[in-house]
C-alpha cells in the first residue's frame, strides 16, 4: 500500500523535469506580466470535484504549471511594488524542497534539523546583540509573532497561573502607534485582552510614535486603575517605513516597567546593512522583536521570527510543565528544551532550513547590500517623483518605502488600472486620509530600470485617465 512511486526512473524523469520547470518558471516570472487576472476558465476549473482515483504525477505537475504557476499575485517580480513582500530566492525555493524531503516534525527530539533551528537562534541573537539566556522561535509570519509576543507579556505581567485562571479582573492596558500594523490589534482580540486595552497613539510629522502623546495616556490610565504593561513600537511601518524613535521608547518602557516589544516585520533586518542599522538604533534594548524572514531576506513564503531576551519568560508562557519535566535526557526525546515549548503548536515544519541555506549562502554582507540597495532606489524613486511636475510625493521615504501620487488622479483606481495594466505593481494606501500610490521596494531584482518603468506607467495611465474622463 505504500505511496512510494512505482516506476522509480519514471518518477525521476518527472521530477527533474518538474524542478527544471520550476527553476524555469523563477526565471520567466520575473519577466512579462507582474499580474494578470486568471481567465474565467481556470478559476471555473478549481470547483472540481474530490478526485476518488489519482493520476500520474506528471500530468499533476503539467495542470499545476498551466492552471496555478502563470497566476500568482507577481512578487517574483522586479516590478513588483506592492505592499511589503519578498521576492524569494531559488536557493530558498530548493532549500523548501530539501526540507519536505526529511519530512522532519521540529516539535522537538534529538535530531540535526532542531539543531539547525538553534543556530538560527544563536545568530539571530547576535544580529540583535540579545544575551545568551534569551530564546527565540522560527514561525510563519510577525503577525503570529506579534500575537506570541503579547501572549508572553501579558503572562509575565499576570504570572503563569494567569494560563489557568485567565485574565481575572486585570485592568491591563498596552501603548502602540496608530501606525501599528492590524495584526497587533488582532493580537489584542486574540489574546482576549480586547483590542480596546490596545491604546494607540498619534504619530508625530515623522509617522512616529508621539512620546509625548504616549507619557499623557500612560499617566491618565494609571489614574485610572489600568495597569499599563506592554510598548510596541515599530521598526519600519507598513504605511510609509516610518521608524519609532525605539531607544527612548526602550527607555520609558524600562521606566514605567512596561514590556518593550518591536514589531520589525522587515525593519528590523535593516541592521544587516551597516549603513542602515543606525535607523534601528535601540532594537537591541527590546524585550522581545518580531521579524520576516519572507520580506526583505528573500526568504520563500512563510518564514518569521520571535526572539525574547528573557528565554524563562517565553518558556513560561507557553511550555506545559508535566511535560516539561518528564522529557527523557537520553534516546530520542531527549534534547530538553524543545520548540514546542515556546509556542503554540507541536507538530512544526522545518522553516529553518530556507533561512539557514537562504544565510549560509549568500552571508550577511551581501543579503544587507541588497537590503541597502533597495532603500537607495527607494529614494531614487522620490528624487524621480520630485522631478515630474505632474507627480507630488507624500513623504519621504525613511526606508524602502515611498508614497506619492498623481495631482489631480485618485490614486486607488490608478493603482488599480496599474495592476490591471501587467506593466507595475504597486499598492494604494490613506496617508492623513488621502488615497496615495504606495510603493514599496523589496525585491532583490528590483533595478534602476524597474523604478523607471514605474514612472512612465504611472505618468502614461494617469493621462490616458484623464483624457477618458
Ligand atoms: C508585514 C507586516 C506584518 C505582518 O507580517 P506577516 O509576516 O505578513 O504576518 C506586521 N507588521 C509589519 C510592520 C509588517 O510590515
Amino acid at each position: 500500500m505504500s505511496l512510494d512511486p512505482e516506476d522509480e526512473a519514471e518518477f525521476r524523469a518527472a521530477a527533474h523535469a518538474a524542478l527544471d520547470a520550476m527553476l524555469d518558471g523563477i526565471t520567466s516570472g520575473t519577466r512579462g506580466p507582474v499580474w494578470r487576472r486568471m481567465p474565467d476558465e481556470v478559476r471555473g476549473s478549481f470547483a472540481a470535484p474530490l478526485p476518488r482515483e489519482g493520476r500520474p504525477f506528471a500530468d499533476v505537475a503539467a495542470d499545476f504549471h498551466a492552471r496555478v504557476a502563470p497566476f500568482t499575485a507577481g512578487n517574483r517580480h522586479p516590478r513588483f511594488f506592492g505592499w511589503v513582500q519578498g521576492g524569494g530566492t531559488a536557493v530558498g525555493a530548493l532549500a523548501e524542497m530539501l526540507a519536505a524531503g526529511l519530512n522532519a516534525n521540529l516539535g522537538g527530539r534529538d535530531q540535526a534539523p532542531v539543531e539547525v533551528e538553534r543556530q538560527i537562534v544563536r545568530w539571530a541573537r547576535t544580529l540583535f546583540r540579545f544575551p545568551e539566556q534569551a530564546s527565540g522561535i522560527v514561525v510563519s509570519g510577525t503577525s503570529l509573532a506579534n500575537f506570541m509576543a503579547v501572549h508572553v507579556a501579558k503572562t509575565k505581567a499576570l504570572g503563569p497561573e494567569s494560563r489557568r485562571l485567565g485574565l481575572g479582573n486585570a485592568r491591563l492596558v498596552a501603548y502602540t502607534s496608530v501606525a501599528a500594523h492590524n495584526c497587533v490589534e488582532r493580537a489584542f482580540e486574540l489574546t482576549g485582552l480586547g483590542s480596546s486595552a490596545l491604546r494607540r497613539i498619534p504619530t508625530d510629522t515623522e509617522h512616529r510614535l508621539d512620546r509625548a502623546a504616549l507619557e499623557q495616556t500612560i499617566a491618565e490610565d494609571r489614574a485610572a486603575g489600568f495597569t499599563p504593561f506592554m510598548l510596541i513600537g515599530t521598526a519600519g511601518t507598513v504605511d510609509v517605513g516610518a521608524v519609532d524613535e525605539l531607544s527612548a521608547l526602550a527607555q520609558l518602557a524600562r521606566r514605567e516597567q512596561l514590556w518593550f516589544h518591536v514589531d520589525g516585520a522587515f525593519g528590523a533586518l535593516a541592521v544587516l546593512s551597516p549603513e542602515l542599522a543606525p535607523l534601528v538604533a535601540g532594537i537591541e534594548l527590546a524585550d522581545s522583536i518580531a521579524f520576516d524572514f519572507h520580506k526583505w531576506l528573500q526568504v520563500p513564503y512563510d518564514a518569521a521570527f520571535l526572539l525574547v531576551r528573557d528565554g524563562e519568560a517565553h518558556r513560561n508562557a507557553f511550555a506545559s510543565e508535566a511535560q516539561y519535566l518528564s522529557r527523557a535526557t537520553r534516546g530520542l526525546a531527549a534534547g530538553t528544551p524543545w520548540f514546542t515549548d515556546f509556542g503554540p503548536e507541536l507538530s512544526r515544519g522545518f522553516r529553518a532550513l530556507k533561512v539557514w541555506f537562504t544565510l549560509e549562502t549568500f552571508g550577511i554582507d551581501r543579503l544587507g547590500q541588497t537590503i541597502a540597495e533597495t532603500c537607495r532606489l527607494a529614494r531614487l524613486l522620490a528624487e524621480r517623483v520630485r522631478r515630474e511636475p505632474q507627480l507630488e510625493l507624500v513623504c519621504e521615504p525613511q526606508l524602502n518605502i515611498v508614497c506619492f501620487r498623481y495631482k489631480g488622479v485618485e490614486s486607488g483606481e490608478l493603482v488599480i488600472k496599474l495592476q490591471e495594466s501587467g506593466l507595475v505593481a504597486p499598492s494604494s494606501t490613506r496617508i492623513a486620509g488621502e488615497s496615495v500610490i504606495r510603493a514599496a521596494i523589496v525585491n532583490h531584482r528590483t533595478t534602476e530600470a524597474d523604478i523607471e518603468a514605474l514612472i512612465e506607467a504611472v505618468l502614461e495611465l494617469a493621462r490616458s485617465g484623464d483624457s477618458m474622463d
